[in-house]
């Protein structure tokens, strides 16, 4: 067992609560349904709400930016686990001309075995003239990557984005969904400014947990460890500055950082309304405490003066 396998776990956690509150229908995902089973447990309504908020403002920040950039554009989705993001946004007709997934080797080959063994995902992969070539735990089509490296290991990173054909002329953004939290704080560090330093015209999308010194993350932090899973770069963010700062000090412009709590306020208050009435939370307080605790984070560099620095909630 290797230390890294609690980590590559949470992948699953996260796909089953995602899959959960798809299912009850806080938001449209006909996709994740081909990756992930049928939730056996149940999920109380506050974390249903939280993966909401995530997926939500993830999701508004993500076609700002295919839409500022029409799309001439890349994605790099970093520990992207069984996220549906390429498919959700293919079906919206916003396909930008790369979009590469990385992940551990664990996760990478489940998942191209998902999209291996299922029409509907493979189906959104072949454009005109693709050819889609795969191995055990990789696969290449025209716009699709999916790749299988240690983010850790920036050699063998940047020669797996080389292997998708990005290009580091084209705007790209990366995103990482609850994921630097488990690298160490200087592996962080590293890739953070190599992305600033490779790619003139980037965006940094980073979701994950913070303020976790109070007894609350206290208490979380414990159950992750309780799964072999320490939180290594936790200890390095606590606060929404030192968020923003890793970006600041390792080349970006500029950006902001949210916690969840003030990210929720700026969804669009129709469709919170609707997510509000699909079932009956009994303490407030919980879901605030809950969202306190994660952040939105992002950072842009804009050498082509595309007005990243627009693009918000
Ligand atoms: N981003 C997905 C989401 O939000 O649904 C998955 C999140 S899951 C909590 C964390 C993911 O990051 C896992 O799939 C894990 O394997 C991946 N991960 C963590 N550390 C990594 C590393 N050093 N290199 C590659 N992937 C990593």
């Amino acid at each position: 067992m290797s230390s890294d396998d609690g980590v590559i776990g949470t992948n699953d956690d996260a796909a089953s609560c995602k899959r959960y509150a798809v299912d009850k229908g806080y938001w449209n995902d006909p996709y994740i349904s081909y990756m992930v089973p049928k939730s056996s447990s149940r999920k109380a309504p506050e974390i249903s709400r939280g993966y909401y908020a995530r997926v939500t403002s993830i999701q508004l920040l993500v076609e700002k930016f295919l839409r500022l950039t029409e799309c001439r554009c890349q994605i790099v989705n970093l520990g992207a686990g069984f996220d549906t993001m390429y498919w959700r946004l293919s079906n919206a007709g916003l396909v930008p001309k790369g979009f590469v997934e990385v992940d551990f080797e664990q996760v990478t080959s489940r998942k191209c075995h998902f999209i291996k063994s299922k029409q509907q995902l493979l189906e959104a992969l072949s454009g005109e003239d693709s050819e889609i070539m795969m191995n055990k735990a990789e696969l290449h089509s025209a716009n699709y990557h999916l790749v299988s490296a240690n983010l850790r290991n920036i050699g063998s990173f940047e020669a797996k984005l080389s292997a998708s054909g990005i290009d580091r002329s084209l705007p790209t953004l990366f995103l990482s969904e609850c994921v630097l939290v488990y690298i160490e704080a200087d592996s962080t560090e590293k890739l953070i400014k190599w992305i600033a330093d490779s790619f003139p015209t980037a965006f940094f999308i980073n979701y994950e947990q913070v303020n976790m010194a109070d007894a609350f993350g206290h208490v979380m932090i414990e159950n992750l460890k309780a799964r072999d899973c320490v939180l290594s770069g936790a200890s390095a963010c606590t606060s929404l500055t030192t968020q923003m700062n890793r970006f600041l000090n390792n080349g970006w412009s500029g950006g902001d950082a949210l916690d969840m709590s003030a990210v929720y306020r700026y969804l669009p208050q129709e469709d919170l309304q609707r997510i509000e009435r699909l079932e009956l939370l009994d303490e407030r307080e919980l879901l605030e405490q809950l969202l306190s605790h994660y952040c939105l984070v992002w950072a842009y560099k804009d050498t082509s003066n595309l007005g990243l620095h627009a693009i918000s909630l």
